[in-house]
């Protein structure tokens, strides 16, 4: 705990049954895993299995760019399949880029779109974390993401024993609880 906001551990790139082993690492750490709809599929199964982690969307197919390339429509129409599947109402666009259209579709359906600095697009009254004042000024929470692919610069599951204690006792808050309603 850094600055008394609890820490949020974020994993994205979930699509294949065979990562869960690292999910498991974990043990019953509450955190955020983003999965891929359309490889993963239905997060029912899993829901039960790890009922201490939320999981949200990737895009869809997590294909570069994949939100850019989405009409409003379209992005709708992805959304409410993921939801359908078990999703909790939360996207991080691959690439952590998408436009105006899908922060539309976002809003309608009451979805929390987890953004960066990498794409800072708003409606008004859509839910946003950590929102257009940005990371600095209204974190509820230290988030740390990476992904289940591993890397040798932020390979956090490779050291968890050090990174569960690390989080132990501050979990148990997620993108949802602390996303920011965008006002006008
Ligand atoms: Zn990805």
């Amino acid at each position: 705990m850094k600055n008394g906001a609890p820490n949020l551990l974020e994993l994205t790139d979930l699509w294949d049954e065979s990562q869960l082993g690292l999910l498991e690492q974990f043990g019953d750490l509450p955190m955020t895993v983003y999965g891929i709809p359309n490889k993963l599929g239905d997060v029912e199964g899993l829901k039960k299995r790890f009922p201490w982690v939320t999981f949200g969307m990737h895009g869809f197919e997590c294909t570069p760019y994949e939100c850019l390339t989405w009409t409003e429509e379209v992005a709708r129409e992805r959304l409410e399949i993921g939801l359908s599947l078990g999703y909790a109402p939360l996207l991080l666009p691959p690439g952590w880029v998408y436009d105006i259209e899908t922060a539309e579709a976002c809003k309608e359906l009451g979805i929390v779109l987890r953004h960066s600095f990498m794409s800072k697009v708003f409606v008004e009254g859509m839910r946003a974390f950590p929102g257009p004042d940005g990371y600095r000024v209204q974190m509820k929470c230290m988030p740390l993401i990476t992904s289940l692919l591993r890397n040798n610069q932020r390979d956090w599951i490779g050291n968890h024993p050090g990174f569960k204690d690390f989080l132990r006792g501050d979990g148990g808050v997620t993108p949802l609880s602390c996303a920011v309603e965008v006002e006008a």
